[in-house]
Parts: C-alpha cells; sequence; structure tokens
C-alpha cells in the first residue's frame, strides 16, 4: 500500500544516512589511527565533496554545462582571508586596505556566513543573465566567467595581494570541522534532490521543452540552483583557505575546475551518492599520481620525477570512464534507491503475495475531477484559436486557422503529412510564436504567454516525439507534473493523485523503473499520464497512438473517453489511425496545407469531396500520370 515515494523526507534521511555513516567511521578512524598526512588527505577530501556538491547543485540538477563555478570558491576564499586575517599580518601583505578592513579579525563562523551570503548575492546578479541562456552557451560563457573573475583578483592588488600569496590565515577547518561541514552539504543537497523544487530542475534536465509543457519555470529553477550551488561553493573555498592557511587566486582556476568536474563526471552527474563516489575515487586516483610523479624510490626502482602526472591522470580517467560508463559509476539511482529497487525485484522473483503487493500498490482511486475543478473553476470556457497563422521563412505552416474546442469534447485534428498539426499544438502551447491571430481560454488572451505559462493557465500536451524525462522514474514522471501544478486548492496530495493516474494508465507496476526503458506504447502512455497530471482543463495530443500495437490503441481510446469525463477534459488529437479517430472523437477538423479545409462529424468529415481530395487527390493524379 505504501510507496516509497520520491518526495518522501524518511527515504531521504536514509539516502543521507548511507552515506554519512561510512564517513563518520572513516574520520573517527583517521582520528585514532591515521598518520598527519593521512589525516590532511581525508580533510582536504572533505572539502573538495563540499565543492563537489556545490557544482552537483547547478550541473547536476540542471544539466547546463558550467566551467565557472571555482569562481565562487576564489571569490570566497580571497574574502575569508579579508575578514579572518591578523591585522599584523595585513598590514604587511595587504598595506593599501581600507581602515575598517585592515583592523578586522573575525572568527571562522561569522567570516563564513558574511562570505557565503556575499557570495550568494554575487551569484544572484550574475546568474541572471546565465540562467537565461542556452545550455551550450552557458559552458562557453562560464569560461569567460571564470577568466575574468581570475583577473580581478589578479588584478585587484590591494584586496587579493595579486600575484602574492596570502599566508598565516588561522588554521581554522581540521578534520571534524571538514567532516561536519560536507555532511551539511550532503544533507542540503539531498534535500534539494528530492524536493518538487529539485525534482522540477532534474525534469528539466532531462527535456526542457517537456518542463515547459508541464508549467516548470526553467530559466527561474537555473537561477535559484545557481545561488545554491555557488554558496555552497563559497562554502568550499572558505573551508580551503583556513585549511591551507595560504590564498593566492591562481589556485581557484582551470586545475581545479578540471580536477572537480573529473569527481563528478566520474561518480555520476545526477545523484549525491556519485558526488560522493567520484570524489573519494579521483581524490585516490590524484594523491597517488602525485606521490608517484614526485619520483619515489619504491623498492629498487628509483622514478624519476613527472610533472602533471595527477592531471594526465584525472584525463584518462575522465576519458576511461565516458568510454565505458558513460552516466558515471553511481549513474541515476542513489545507493539507498538502488538498494530499494534491488529489495522489491527480490520479493517479486520470490512473488510473496503480500510484498507483491509493494510493487502494485492499491493506490486511491483518481479524485482529482474534485482536486482540478477547484484549481480551473470556471467550467465552460472554451479554446479558442481564431486566424492563427505561422510563418516559417517563406512557408506558411498555418494560414488564419480557427478552431474551438469545450470542455468535455473530444476533437480529432487530422490531415496530409505537413499540413500544420504539429504546428498548430506548438503554436498553442507556447512552444512557437504565432505570427498571427488570437488564442484564448474563455475571454483570457494567452497568445503570447511563454510556455510555461501557458501549460498553468490549463493546456497540457504530449509530442509527436516521445519526450519523456527519461532518466526519472516512471512515478518521477507524472509526480513532477502534479508538484508544479499542486495549489493550496487542490484536493489530492501530488503522490495520491500520481499514484491513480499511474493506475488508470496501467503504469503502477512500472513507478520505480526509469522511463526511457519502457516500451513504446507504455512510454505513450506515461506522457499522456503525465499531462493529465497538470490538472490541465484542455489536453492535445499529437499523435498518441503511434507506434501502439492495436491491443494498446484499443485500451487508449477507452482511457482518453474516461478521462475526459471523468475530469470533464476537452481532448484535441492529432493521429493518422482514421479508424481510432472516428471512434474516439465527437467532432473532426481537418487540415491541408496549414488551412481548415473541413470541420464536421466524423461521417461527415468522411464524405466531405475536399477531405477525399486531400488525402488521395494526389495519388490519383499520380495515378493518372503514370497511365498516360
Ligand atoms: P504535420 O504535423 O501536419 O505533419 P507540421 O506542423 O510538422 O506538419 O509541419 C507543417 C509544415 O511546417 C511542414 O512543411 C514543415 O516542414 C514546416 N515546419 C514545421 N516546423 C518547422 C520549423 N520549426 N521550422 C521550419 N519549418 C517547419
Ligand atoms: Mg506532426
Amino acid at each position: 500500500m505504501i510507496k516509497p515515494w520520491p518526495l518522501g523526507i524518511f527515504r531521504s534521511l536514509f539516502g543521507i544516512l548511507y552515506i554519512l555513516v561510512p564517513l563518520l567511521i572513516l574520520t573517527i578512524s583517521a582520528e585514532f589511527f591515521f598518520s598527519e598526512s593521512a589525516r590532511s588527505i581525508l580533510t582536504n577530501f572533505f572539502i573538495n565533496i563540499v565543492a563537489v556538491l556545490g557544482l552537483y547543485m547547478f550541473i547536476g540538477t540542471s544539466g547546463v554545462p558550467s566551467f565557472g563555478h571555482v569562481a565562487f570558491m576564489g571569490i570566497a576564499a580571497h574574502l575569508q582571508a579579508l575578514l579572518t586575517l591578523d591585522p599584523t599580518i595585513k598590514s604587511m601583505l595587504l598595506p593599501n586596505l581600507p581602515s575598517w578592513l585592515a583592523g578586522l579579525a573575525l572568527g571562522f563562523w561569522p567570516a563564513m556566513a558574511i562570505t557565503v551570503i556575499s557570495v550568494g548575492v554575487f551569484a544572484f546578479l550574475t546568474g541572471i543573465p546565465f540562467s537565461r541562456m542556452g545550455d551550450a552557451a552557458t559552458g562557453i560563457v562560464t569560461i569567460c566567467f571564470l577568466a575574468i573573475v581570475q583577473n580581478v583578483l589578479l588584478g585587484w592588488e590591494r584586496f587579493t595581494a595579486g600575484f602574492k600569496v596570502i599566508y598565516g590565515i588561522p588554521e581554522y577547518c581540521g578534520l571534524w570541522t571538514a567532516f561536519a561541514l560536507s555532511i551539511v552539504a550532503v544533507v542540503i543537497a539531498r534535500l534539494y534532490r528530492d524536493s518538487s523544487v529539485g525534482l522540477e530542475i532534474r525534469a528539466s534536465r532531462e527535456d526542457k521543452d517537456a518542463a515547459q509543457s508541464i508549467g516548470v519555470n526553467v530559466a527561474n529553477h537555473r537561477l535559484f540552483a545557481w545561488v545554491l550551488s555557488a554558496m555552497v561553493m563559497g562554502a568550499a573555498g572558505g573551508m580551503l583557505v583556513h585549511f591551507l592557511t595560504i590564498v593566492s587566486p591562481s589556485q581557484f582556476y582551470l586545475g581545479l575546475t578540471f580536477s572537480l568536474i573529473a569527481m563528478l563526471i566520474v561518480g555520476g552527474l545526477s545523484t549525491i551518492s556519485g558526488a560522493v563516489i567520484g570524489t573519494i575515487f579521483m581524490t585516490g586516483v590524484i594523491e597517488v599520481l602525485r606521490k608517484i610523479g614526485e619520483g619515489p624510490v619504491i623498492g629498487p626502482f628509483d622514478l624519476p620525477q613527472m610533472h602533471g602526472l595527477s592531471t594526465m591522470g584525472t584525463g584518462v580517467a575522465i576519458m576511461t570512464i565516458m568510454i565505458w560508463k558513460r552516466d558515471g559509476i553511481v549513474a541515476f539511482f542513489e545507493i539507498d534507491e538502488r538498494l530499494n529497487n534491488w529489495k522489491r525485484n527480490q520479493v517479486n522473483k520470490r512473488g510473496t503475495p503480500d510484498r507483491v503487493r509493494l510493487e502494485h500498490p492499491t493506490l486511491p482511486p483518481a479524485s482529482p475531477g474534485r482536486a482540478r475543478q477547484e484549481t480551473i473553476s470556471d467550467e465552460g470556457r472554451d479554446l479558442n484559436i481564431e486566424n492563427v497563422s505561422k510563418n516559417f521563412g517563406g512557408l506558411r505552416a498555418l494560414i488564419e486557422v480557427n478552431l474551438t474546442l469545450g470542455r468535455g469534447e473530444i476533437l480529432g485534428l487530422i490531415g496530409p503529412n505537413g499540413s500544420g498539426k504539429t504546428t498548430l499544438i506548438n503554436a498553442i502551447t507556447g512552444s512557437i510564436l504565432p505570427s498571427g491571430g488570437r488564442i484564448s481560454i474563455g475571454t483570457q488572451n494567452i497568445t503570447n504567454l511563454p510556455a510555461h505559462s501557458i501549460a498553468r493557465q490549463g493546456i497540457g500536451r504530449t509530442f509527436q516525439n516521445i519526450q519523456l524525462f527519461e532518466n526519472l522514474t516512471v512515478i518521477e514522471n507524472v509526480l513532477a507534473a502534479a508538484v508544479v501544478n499542486e495549489t493550496s486548492a487542490t484536493a489530492s496530495r501530488p503522490e495520491a493523485w500520481a499514484g491513480s493516474l499511474l493506475n488508470r494508465f496501467d503504469l503502477a507496476p512500472y513507478a520505480n523503473r526509469l522511463a526511457g526503458t519502457l516500451p513504446y506504447g507504455q512510454q505513450r502512455s506515461l506522457e499522456i499520464a503525465r499531462a493529465v497530471a497538470t490538472r490541465c482543463s484542455f489536453l492535445l495530443l499529437d499523435e498518441p497512438a503511434a507506434g501502439m500495437i492495436r491491443q494498446e490503441s484499443d485500451r487508449l481510446v477507452e482511457v482518453l473517453k474516461q478521462i475526459r469525463t471523468e475530469f470533464n477534459l476537452g481532448l484535441l488529437v492529432v493521429d493518422h489511425d482514421l479508424q481510432m479517430i472516428m471512434r474516439l472523437c465527437d467532432r473532426v477538423v481537418v487540415l491541408n496545407k496549414g488551412q481548415v479545409i473541413s470541420t464536421g462529424s466524423p461521417r461527415q468529415v468522411q464524405q466531405d469531396p475536399k477531405v477525399v481530395e486531400a488525402y488521395i487527390g494526389r495519388k490519383r493524379q499520380v495515378k493518372t500520370d503514370l497511365n498516360q
């Protein structure tokens, strides 16, 4: 009966324990049994964990590459040094500081608080443009960002001593402080990942368009992730100066960027366990190679000094992982999620009836009719498309299209390939901007709203080429849509709502599988379930039965009719399967070359000579040509 819902707090806490306990044991052992240098390595490892989790919180959750995050560490490190350095040392190394700063010597924690908040504010200001860029552009621009920050730090000698090293920074960050802060970072990262905001941004990582189609404001989520991750990176930078007791801008450039990104990639971008395991692995590799690079004498062998061996090793590790295990050592499931899945499989193999229920949960019956009506109270508002046109360069894909879709109506949209069906759905849902015309729900104009706002106005959709959140689980796909559109007025909790939809679409047994691993027909069903989960009033389906076998499409017709009645949905269905359209739809609109050529009942449309002409006219023409 009870599902381990992805948003369940206890599940997150268990996940945290799986990381905390081994690290705690390691730290206690280090305290008693490790040498001074081994303890140092471990302290450095904990600082790396904080930094890599900082990276995870932006790159791992949003999927957008950033090579600039180390800049936040650099800024934080210098700020922390300025705030904590002894005034006598300051007067020697930084003689031109303003007097209020020259005399300041804060303790670790107050300085850390100021540093982390300052970095957060700086990240917020820089994040506004970054979060609104294309994904690949962000990668390039973040490198420029790093270069700029680096040069400002080098050039601003009054505060940073430029190329000189600032030394004598108090050694506040020992083994236990580093351990404690790394656990804090693990907790923040895991709670963020498993929260509804984390789920929404992870959905956008998988498919930005699909995320917008369920109402996710991707730019805002990226901005939030950027600020959060920068603050965590800032904490790591602050820790590092109090561990090394020296600071200089050159520490925070490409070398550090490279090794931190390697740790994240090797472990796997998408999980906290991955970030930690990648950090353990790479810290090990880097330390061993650094030792070898120093040219030690091992038994009879006197090895030569080799500069850059650890950097080369890092490169080789990244390449090997990318080739051998593209998604990293841990891939998409946290360790605790893997254990749960494994346990479930064992139970299934044994087939103990009472336990199988876990895998086939009796979820509450769908009661969202209630919930949805509460959200969208204005019954009887139609979706109106008036004179909508779309030009692609010279191509007129839509020419003054008019149609109306009522609540509770199933409208078929058919037409030959290239007639503009998908373009119409894209224009209605805000995926593309129409060149002209007006789209409204009742009297509310939604014509030029961004896609996520249109989704929140109650228009759900599916895509002609299935666009699922492939590396999220089946339940997470639906849950993401449910949480985005949850309001104080919705009656059922998102978990119950998502669960009832999985039952409705026969997907409950696969709840914990990655969506990308489902067979084609079930992926289509999941995409529809996800759209319905938004509690939409209108649902636009682009070839929902494509790729389905007859049995599946029959079942789909049945389910679509059911949800239309139960949720009073207005459905627009595009499909090539005319038999299905005829059985399913109350009314059919026929598009040809971007224009509506016929509207009416399925029977009327079928017999309309213009429709016959549009569908087979060209064939007849070809035949005539051949006969001549
Ligand atoms: P349908 O879904 O009815 O098969 P589409 O709406 O996909 O047709 O396409 C209608 C026409 O618009 C086609 O000629 C197609 O090539 C063109 N088209 C669709 N999307 C784009 C785009 N993004 N850029 C340029 N042309 C496009
Ligand atoms: Mg199409």
